[in-house]
C-alpha cells in the first residue's frame, strides 16, 4: 500500500525539480544545438539559456518566469493499492501543487475563462489536469509532473488519407514557421506529433510525445522512426533558429505517436515543449521507497499495444515497466 504522506513529500520534490533542474536529455541536445548553430541571435540566445538555467539551479528558482500549467501524469502497475484510493490520492497531487506554487514559487497561471478567478495556487476546474495510465505488472505507481506553457505552440489539422506523408510534412512545417514568426512557445522545442486516433486523441497522443518522450528516444516502428529523424532534420532547414531568429536550431528532438483512427481521416497535432522543457518523474513501491527520474518513461509496449488481450506475464511489459 503506498500513503499519501509519501505520495505528498513525493509530489512536491518532483514540482520543485521540473520547476527549476532542465532535464539532462533536453540539456545535451541544447548544448549540441548551440554548438552547431551559426546565427548570431540564435546563438545568443542558445548561450543566454544555458547561463539561465544554471542561475535556475544555483538559486533554486523557476527557470522562467512563466512557469506554465502544471499537470500530472500518474501510471499504475496492476496490483498498485495508495490508501485512501483514488480520490485520496487525487486530493494530494492537488494539495502539492497548491502548496509547491506557494513555496517555490510558482506563477498562478489558472483563472476562471470567463470570471479570471485565481485561487493563487494553480488549483481550480480541471485544474491541474491528472492522466492515467497502467502496466501489468508491478504494486508501483510512477508519477510524473509536466509544467507546460499553457498559451500557444500547438496546432491541429483533419489530414485525410491521401494528403499521405508529404500532407504531414506540409503542416509540421506549417505549424513550425507558424510557431517561429509568431513567437508562439520559445525555441528550440522539442516537438510532439500525433497522428490518428479522433481529435482529442490526436491533441493527447502530440502532447505526450512531446512531454513524455526524452531527446533521442525513438519509435519502435523503424518506419515512424526514420520520419522523425527526418523531420528533425526538415525542422531545422527552415532557416529559423532559437526564438525564431535566422538560424538552424528550432527542433531539439521530434517525437511521433500514431493511434488508429477513422478510415477517412489523418488527424494531425503538433506542439512544442518549449526551452523550458519541464518534466521530472518518480516511482513509489509499497515498501515507502521513491526513485526519481527524468524520464516519464510512459510509452512501453502495453501503451502502444494492438491486441485485444495483454498477458500478465508479458515479457516485453516486464522489461519496460
Ligand atoms: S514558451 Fe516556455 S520558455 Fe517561453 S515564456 Fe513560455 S514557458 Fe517560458
Amino acid at each position: 500500500m503506498i500513503s499519501t504522506d509519501v505520495i505528498l513529500d513525493t509530489a512536491n520534490i518532483l514540482m520543485e525539480k521540473a520547476a527549476i533542474d532542465i532535464p539532462d536529455d533536453y540539456l545535451t541536445g541544447l548544448k549540441k544545438a548551440a554548438d552547431e548553430e551559426e546565427g548570431d541571435l540564435s546563438s545568443f540566445v542558445l548561450q543566454a539559456m544555458l547561463e539561465n538555467y544554471e542561475a535556475a539551479k544555483e538559486d533554486r528558482r523557476a527557470m522562467c518566469g512563466d512557469t506554465g500549467t502544471p499537470r500530472w501524469y500518474v501510471k499504475f502497475g496492476n496490483e498498485a493499492q495508495v490508501t485512501g484510493g483514488p480520490i485520496a490520492l487525487e486530493e494530494t497531487l492537488r494539495r502539492a501543487t497548491a502548496d509547491s506554487t506557494k513555496r517555490i514559487p510558482l506563477r498562478p497561471n489558472r483563472v476562471h475563462p470567463l470570471w479570471r478567478t485565481d485561487h493563487n495556487n494553480n488549483i481550480g476546474i480541471g485544474a491541474p489536469e491528472i492522466e492515467y495510465g497502467f502496466e501489468p505488472e508491478g504494486s508501483w505507481i510512477d508519477i510524473t509532473t509536466v509544467h507546460k506553457g499553457g498559451l500557444f505552440g500547438t496546432d491541429y489539422r483533419m489530414l485525410f488519407p491521401g494528403d499521405g506523408i508529404e500532407g504531414i510534412k506540409r503542416f509540421y512545417l506549417d505549424s513550425l514557421v507558424a510557431f517561429g514568426r509568431r513567437g508562439l512557445a520559445c525555441q528550440p522545442a522539442i516537438i510532439g506529433i500525433g497522428l490518428g486516433g479522433s481529435k482529442d486523441t490526436s491533441m493527447v497522443l502530440g502532447k505526450r510525445a512531446a512531454c513524455l518522450r526524452i531527446v533521442g528516444d525513438r519509435n519502435p516502428d523503424p518506419e515512424i522512426a526514420k520520419l522523425e529523424d527526418e523531420f528533425k532534420e526538415i525542422g531545422n532547414s527552415i532557416g529559423m533558429g532559437a526564438m525564431g531568429f535566422v538560424g538552424k536550431s528550432m527542433v531539439i528532438d521530434c517525437h511521433i505517436e500514431v493511434g488508429c483512427c477513422h478510415t477517412g481521416g489523418m488527424p494531425m497535432s503538433v506542439h512544442a515543449f518549449c526551452l523550458s522543457s519541464r518534466r521530472a518523474s518518480a516511482r513509489l513501491h509499497a515498501d515507502g521507497s521513491v526513485e526519481f527520474r527524468t524520464d516519464p518513461q510512459w510509452f512501453t509496449p502495453y501503451q502502444r499495444r494492438e491486441t485485444v488481450e495483454w498477458p500478465l506475464n508479458n515479457q516485453n511489459s516486464q522489461k519496460s515497466a
